[in-house]
């Protein structure tokens, strides 16, 4: 089999796996209980959470909090900060659903909400940015990397515009598919962002929020009061565990940029590329005339496995995202895409490129 789907999930790593065997098994203990086993999962925990503060580049201060996933990170970054005196929340128009969804919610409860369009390379468009943020904005919520164009939003442009517009907004980044894959050190001035386990090879399930003011985030979920009384819930050791394994095996110096520039330089012309200056582990492409779902099964009944979008919006698929970019509607039909991982070859690359320019083909002739 060929995955070319990790943006959608990766494989756990075989570290990722262990830990989570041995937290599963021997150490199943709940990190909350007051005796020894209890207090070595609650430091083991801990360790984690330096281990996601160094890998950001951030002070570690109690600031990560683990959650059931990213999007539920997301939900609590957006939630947990929104007051009923915010006067106006911005939202770019490439954000993944459980951020948009929020987004929306919140415009039906009757704030004020307004997104950002996507300039034609999928990120997010600056002018549009200055424009839409003004002195009373309360909260900004802007995605680092893109799941379905790879297109990279520059955080550091867009915090230094914030600064300038509305210091005292809260900015909060979704950064579920750039941590453990572009190497960068997080601008000091992000409030919240949000990060996911299993797209960086550990377990699903496990999600985490950093957040450098705990005293201006407020729960969603109630309970007994772990995670600084900011996500109660029994602690997912063993998942934890898995994420510790993960982020471990991080590795930036791997060959993923010539698996893409492969695919790029050796595709039939006709495939178009969605985006620029995007993330080496997500491509992007459209073919008009030909409908990228065909292309995804004639794949699969080769064993090779990508996808038409993100996995996360069902039939839907890269509408939403891509029509932001200006794509027109065959465009968008004809979209599929594929993500690596360090796990994948050249050769890989090789045989998809192949198929895809032989099936593309046959389906333009039909
Ligand atoms: N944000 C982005 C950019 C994603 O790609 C995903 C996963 O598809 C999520 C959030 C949600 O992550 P999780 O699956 O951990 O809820």
């Amino acid at each position: 089999m060929i995955y070319f789907d990790n943006a959608s999930t990766t494989k756990p790593c075989e570290k990722s796996v262990r830990y989570l065997n041995e937290y599963l098994t021997d150490k199943f203990f709940n990190a909350s209980s007051i005796y020894k086993q209890g207090i070595d999962n609650k430091t083991a925990i801990t360790n984690c959470k330096k281990l996601i503060a160094k890998t950001l580049g951030v002070e570690f201060k109690d600031n990560v909090i683990f959650t059931g996933s990213a999007t539920e990170a997301n939900n609590l970054a957006i939630l947990g900060s929104v007051r009923k005196n915010f006067k106006k929340l911005i939202f770019s128009a490439g954000e993944h659903p459980s951020v948009y969804n929020t987004a929306l919610d919140l415009q039906n409860k009757g704030y004020n909400v307004e997104f950002v369009n996507l300039n034609k390379n999928g990120s997010v468009d600056i002018a549009d940015f200055k424009n839409k943020l003004t002195p009373d904005t309360s909260f900004i919520s802007i995605m680092h990397v893109n799941n379905e164009t790879g297109a990279i939003n520059n955080l550091n442009e867009l915090i230094s515009i914030k600064n300038r517009i509305c210091p005292n907004a809260i900015f909060h980044s979704d950064g579920v598919q750039a941590f453990g894959k572009l190497k960068f050190t997080l601008n000091r001035d992000i409030d919240l962002y949000s990060i996911s386990a299993h797209k960086i090879h550990g377990p699903k399930g496990v999600g985490a929020l950093y957040v450098k003011n705990k005293a201006k985030l407020n729960p969603i979920v109630f309970g007994g009061g772990q995670e600084y009384n900011l996500r109660s819930g029994t602690e997912n050791v063993a998942g934890i565990m898995g994420f510790t394994g993960a982020i471990e095996e991080i590795n930036y110096n791997n060959s993923i940029e010539s698996i893409k520039s492969y695919i790029i330089e050796n595709l039939n012309p006709n495939f178009k590329v969605n985006g620029e200056e995007t993330s080496p582990y997500i491509l992007s492409l459209s073919y008009k005339g030909i409908n990228g779902e065909t292309l995804v099964h004639m794949l699969e009944n080769e064993d090779i496995l990508i996808s038409r979008g993100s996995a996360c919006s069902g039939s839907k698929v890269g509408n939403r995202i891509l029509t932001a970019m200006g794509l027109d509607k065959d465009s968008v039909v004809g979209s599929i895409r594929l993500s690596f991982s360090r796990y994948n070859t050249l050769g890989e690359a090789k045989i998809v490129t192949q198929k895809l320019n032989d099936f593309s083909t046959k389906l333009s002739n039909l």
